[in-house]
């Protein structure tokens, strides 16, 4: 069993902690927050001072921070500077793909392994240790990391080199963010039409408009027993987080060079929606703002 430095003990990393403890491990978690260090060692880790602290012989380190600028600031200042050589590195927040490349072949270049995990999963998930783990990194590095990962998650996949677990994630975000829309619209249009909504569902969903976002995550109340539009859109998936990861993906359009005119909409929709109040609500709140509804119930 390992010796794992965490950092990053927020809503997911607290759960992700959790598993590494339940499989054997042994856990030194650092956060900037005390409550949230002590709850990991309400979970059986241990607590350190630092995230320098937490590194020092640690033979893994587990980050799961909010965005770029941490994992460049929490590498660069805490990391790198105490990790034995050889250390693995995992850092699973969603973070734009330069700032994946940057730190992780910086880390390669200085004699670590690294991977870049981002999860797909939200906080039950992460609590349930079923999260999906999209994974960049070379052949060894992933060999290295899969076993820490499968301790957290059901599915583990090697994405391709530095950055393309980043790079799955925000093109995966993206397809969802415009499905979703794009099943509120439908389903708004179908009531404006006069159409029973739960009909609606039965016929789409067994025809060309099935989609992860009608059958799984149905933004409607009703055909869907299990999803936050039967929960007054309570996430879930709250829209701020959305919104975070299309930005990540338009901003990697633009310096990719690829044409995204459905994710440029999708951000703008989302931005609105954010903007309107909607930050808290989850993504498939925005049902509301296309069906006319939010804010007047
Ligand atoms: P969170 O804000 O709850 O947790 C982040 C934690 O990092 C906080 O506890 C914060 O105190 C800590 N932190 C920040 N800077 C630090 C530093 N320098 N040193 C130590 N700790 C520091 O966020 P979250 O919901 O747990 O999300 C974490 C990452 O996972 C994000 O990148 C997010 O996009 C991604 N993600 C979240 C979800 C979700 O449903 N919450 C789903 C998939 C991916």
């Amino acid at each position: 069993m390992a010796t794992i430095a965490f950092i990053g003990l927020g809503n997911m990393g607290s759960g992700m902690a959790a598993n590494l403890v339940k499989a054997g491990h042994d856990v030194k978690a650092f956060d900037l927050s005390d409550a949230a260090v002590a709850q990991a060692v309400e979970q059986g880790a241990s607590a350190a001072g630092s995230a320098t602290d937490a590194v020092a012989g640690a033979d893994a380190v587990v980050t799961m921070l909010p965005a770029g600028k941490h994992v460049r600031a929490v590498y660069e200042g805490q990391v790198f500077p105490v990790a034995a050589p050889g250390t693995l590195f995992l850092d699973c927040s969603t973070i734009d793909v330069d700032s994946a490349r940057h730190v992780g072949g910086a880390a390669v270049d200085k004699g670590f392994k690294f991977v870049d995990a981002p999860v797909s999963g939200g906080v039950a998930a992460a609590t349930g240790g079923t999260l999906t783990f999209m994974v960049g990194g070379s052949a060894d590095d992933f060999a290295a990391a899969e076993p820490f990962l499968q301790a957290m998650g059901k599915a583990v996949i090697h994405a391709g080199d530095t950055g393309a677990g980043q790079a799955a994630k925000i093109c995966n975000n993206m397809l969802l963010a415009i499905t979703m829309i794009g099943t509120c619209e439908a389903f708004a249009l179908a009531d404006k039409l006069g159409l029973d909504q739960q009909k609606f569902f039965d016929i789409s969903s067994k025809a060309s408009g099935q989609s992860w976002s009608m059958t799984s995550y149905c933004p409607v109340p009703g055909p869907v027993q299990t999803t936050p539009a039967n929960n007054d859109y309570q996430p879930g998936f709250a829209t701020a987080m959305m919104l975070k990861d299309l930005k990540l993906a338009q901003d990697a359009a633009q310096s990719a060079g690829a044409s995204t005119p459905l994710g440029a909409q999708a951000e703008a929709l989302y931005a609105m929606f954010d903007n309107l109040g909607g930050r808290d609500k989850d993504f498939s709140g925005i049902y509301e703002l296309l069906i006319g509804s939010w804010g007047k119930n």
